[in-house]
């Protein structure tokens, strides 16, 4: 029998219908690919075997039993740590709810065990997401499978990782700024980030309320639709979920056709700060659209130079008034003040904050916290709100004369560890292309485009389109991928270097 990690999840679900093979034995062959490569990758933070296989099982006696189940039933999936798990330990990639064990799921979650996909675990992240590396975790980084001297992208760096080592055929993360598309990009994978609201936010810890969106995390864009339809739609939990069915995902990957679309290159997205190899690979892709029928014109979104900006200001606003909640009362680490007679709450909660919480946390609670405060609100975030408009504005009129826009997904391949830990502002601008899609809720794709000559290492391109129309991020994105695959003889991640079983 094939090796059942390499298959894709479409390749597994059909197996499983067909009764080939069961949940239990690709449940199996994950855990033990886990446990062959993870000590190299670090792609988890936590592994729920017995789960898991409890999952399998009962799949595989509904299955045997004749009943018709979800098609992704009995495909495992890895989970990002932002989301509830109940029973499963949930940290967020932070000391401060180390030993934390949701007594609820995360609406994404209680999808994924609805639909029958056994979880796998918890996949590793900066702390509270904030990052484009997973360094900020404070349980170690994740290592990129193609490089493991080299940073697998954040703040999901650990679910792209998981499904680029083959650990997981599925994975979810989220995305407030990037932390979706950029680890796909530089590990060669695919990922979606829904149009804001189209994916419950319920359960998940929260960043920047009004920017997170959780999504797929897969290898191929397929995968992504099929996922993205057992996670997304309706949610009464979630006050802004879109109340309006999911457009046929599945559908536009399988109809894909780009005869007659016009797509959009945005003119601030690109150029300079962008790597000779994205540039060369995100051009290709332009090219290749072009002969597949698409009208490919120039656009000009000029507000996107000042999005950057605006979302360091609106980003910590909101992520200091979220990350109030852990006082030491409520969620997980404490730190009792043991010399101190009678300590106040205001000290443990102080102490506990100082202990458990990382540099990078600290330094955007300071910052919203400074532009939130009276005397600099309008100044800071008044202005990046009055930005944020400008941007949404920009979106409006590009999809007046196009039907998608396209850029390089991230600026850069993936780094070195240590490269840019010292220097905020140049992790930060690992997602300038793809912090405007967050502003203004719009949904956005990453797609492997090929490897930077000058690195070896994989590249994406990014197909952004207007709030509620996903189903072209798939159209595109499955059109893009047909054609490469087409021209390199084979999926991308078929290049990476096979990871050695750790002794
Ligand atoms: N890298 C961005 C940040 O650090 C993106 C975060 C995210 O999407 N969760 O804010």
């Amino acid at each position: 029998m094939a090796n059942l990690t390499r298959l894709t999840a479409a390749e597994l679900s059909k197996r499983l219908g067909a009764g080939e093979v069961s949940s239990t034995e690709v449940t199996e062959a994950h855990l033990e690919r886990i446990g062959a490569v993870d000590p190299a990758v670090h792609a988890f933070l936590h592994v729920d075997a017995d789960g898991a296989m409890a999952t399998a099982r009962r799949v595989d006696d509904r299955r045997v039993a004749g009943e018709t189940l979800p098609p992704l039933a009995g495909v495992p999936v890895a989970v990002k740590d932002v989301m509830a798990t109940r029973g499963i330990p949930t940290t967020c990639g932070s000391a401060i709810l180390a030993g934390w064990v949701p007594p609820y799921d995360a609406t994404v979650v209680a999808r994924l065990r609805a639909a029958g996909l056994p979880i796998l675990g918890k996949t590793n992240m900066d702390e509270f997401a904030m990052g484009s590396s997973t360094e900020h975790s404070a349980y170690g980084p994740t290592h990129n499978p193609w490089d493991l001297g080299r940073i697998p992208g954040g703040s999901g760096g650990g679910s792209a990782a998981a499904v680029a080592a083959y650990e997981a055929p599925l994975a979810v993360g989220t995305d407030t700024g990037g932390s979706i598309r950029q680890p796909g990009a530089v590990t060669g994978t695919v990922g979606v980030k829904p149009t804001y609201g189209g994916v419950s936010r319920y359960g998940l810890v929260a960043l920047a309320s009004s920017l997170d969106q959780a999504g797929p995390v897969t290898r191929t864009v397929l995968d992504a639709a099929m996922l993205h339809e057992v996670i997304g739609g309706y949610d009464p939990m979630d006050s802004t979920s879109l109340d309006a069915p999911l457009p046929p995902l599945v559908e536009a990957v399988r109809d894909a056709d780009v005869t007659g679309l016009r797509v959009g290159v945005v003119r601030e997205l690109g150029g300079d700060g962008y790597q000779a190899g994205v540039r060369a690979r995100f051009d290709e892709v332009v090219a290749l659209l072009s002969d597949a029928g698409a009208t490919v014109v120039e656009v000009s979104c000029p507000h996107f130079d000042y999005a950057f900006a605006a979302y360091y200001l609106i980003l910590p606003s909101e992520a200091s008034s979220n990350l109030a909640r852990f006082d030491a009362m409520r969620y997980g680490m404490r730190v009792g003040l043991d010399g101190v007679a009678d300590p106040s709450a205001e000290q443990v909660m102080a102490a506990t904050r100082e202990a458990g919480f990382g540099d990078e946390v600290k330094r955007r609670i300071i910052l919203g916290t400074y532009a939130l405060s009276s005397g600099y609100y309008d100044a800071y975030y008044g202005s990046a709100q009055k930005v944020r408009t400008l941007i949404q504005r920009d979106f409006a009129a590009a999809f007046e004369q196009v039907d998608v826009l396209v850029s390089p997904t991230a600026p850069t391949t993936a780094f070195r560890f240590g490269q840019k830990l010292d220097d905020p502002v140049a992790m930060y601008l690992s997602d300038v292309a793809t912090i405007p899609a967050n502003l203004a809720g719009v949904p956005g794709i990453s797609v492997p485009s090929g490897l930077a000559e000058e690195d070896g290492l994989p590249t994406g391109v990014q197909v952004l389109a207007p709030a509620q129309a996903d189903d072209r991020l798939y159209r595109v994105g499955a059109v893009v991928e047909a054609m490469l695959v087409e021209r390199w003889g084979g999926p991308l991640l078929d290049r990476a270097p096979q990871l050695e079983p750790s002794a």
